[in-house]
């Protein structure tokens, strides 16, 4: 069977082959950690240290649900959310304080349950495919998310009744757009459906979408 895996290209991009149309996001999350641990990034010696707060970090739905063990609410006060510019976004580390699961020796403390944003973020050269995967699948799980986030907020006590009804209509236009809501595992979500462009808050244009496309139609099976 063709499993999909990361290389090195001939511009020494990282790039993928072995895409199908069954990839699930795990087997995209695989291919990462397989890479990763063949050419391991300097993260022990970086002064930028991703998860120290320099960067932005979506959360994701699949994460939060295995990180709070099935009770979305238990963490969603950990959260950072921002809601300018007539967008919903749900933050793991929003950019000024470093991550919540750092340990004081530079380790994740939720390594096997961390974000997407954690997961595919390779600090070398990538190809535009490995891009637009990347960008696609963190777009999908932090959309699922925000659904997660506002089915919390409708049921809390604590939400004054007249945030109810707008919470209630975006969360019904966000599953209404969503492949991810509702899973609890990466398996269960084929990268084909998150590389989209027809919602709001997609990270990709449609010329990637149809450029995806030609990956996959070109693939041999
Ligand atoms: S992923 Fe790259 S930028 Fe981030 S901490 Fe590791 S080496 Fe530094
Ligand atoms: S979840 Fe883990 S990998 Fe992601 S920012 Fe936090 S400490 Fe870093």
């Amino acid at each position: 069977m063709v499993k999909l895996k990361l290389i090195f290209n001939k511009e020494n991009e990282v790039d993928l082959v072995g895409l199908t149309p069954g990839s699930t996001v795990q087997d995209f999350f695989d291919a990462v950690d397989a890479f990763l641990t063949e050419n391991p990034l300097p993260c022990n010696i970086c002064k930028q240290h991703c998860c120290k707060g320099r960067f932005k970090i979506n959360m994701d739905s699949v994460s939060a649900k295995k990180i709070a063990k099935g009770k979305v609410e238990r963490i969603v006060s950990k959260l950072f959310v921002d809601v300018g510019n007539n967008k919903l976004e749900v933050f793991l580390v929003a950019g000024h304080k470093k991550c919540r699961h750092l340990d004081g020796l530079a380790r994740c403390l939720v390594y096997k349950d961390r974000p997407a944003s954690c997961r595919t973020y390779i600090c070398l050269s990538q190809s535009l495919g490995y891009r637009i995967l990347d960008s696609a699948i963190v777009a999908e799980m932090h959309h699922a998310m925000r659904a997660e986030y506002l089915v919390t907020v409708i049921k809390d006590p604590a939400t004054p009744a007249a945030a109810i009804e707008p919470a209630t209509a975006l969360l019904q236009e966000i599953i209404s757009t969503s492949v991810a809501y509702n899973c609890s595992s990466y398996n269960e979500i084929l990268i084909k459906d998150c590389v989209r462009s027809d919602y709001a808050h997609s990270n990709i244009s449609p010329e990637e979408v149809n450029y995806f496309h030609q990956i996959i139609n070109s693939a041999e099976f």
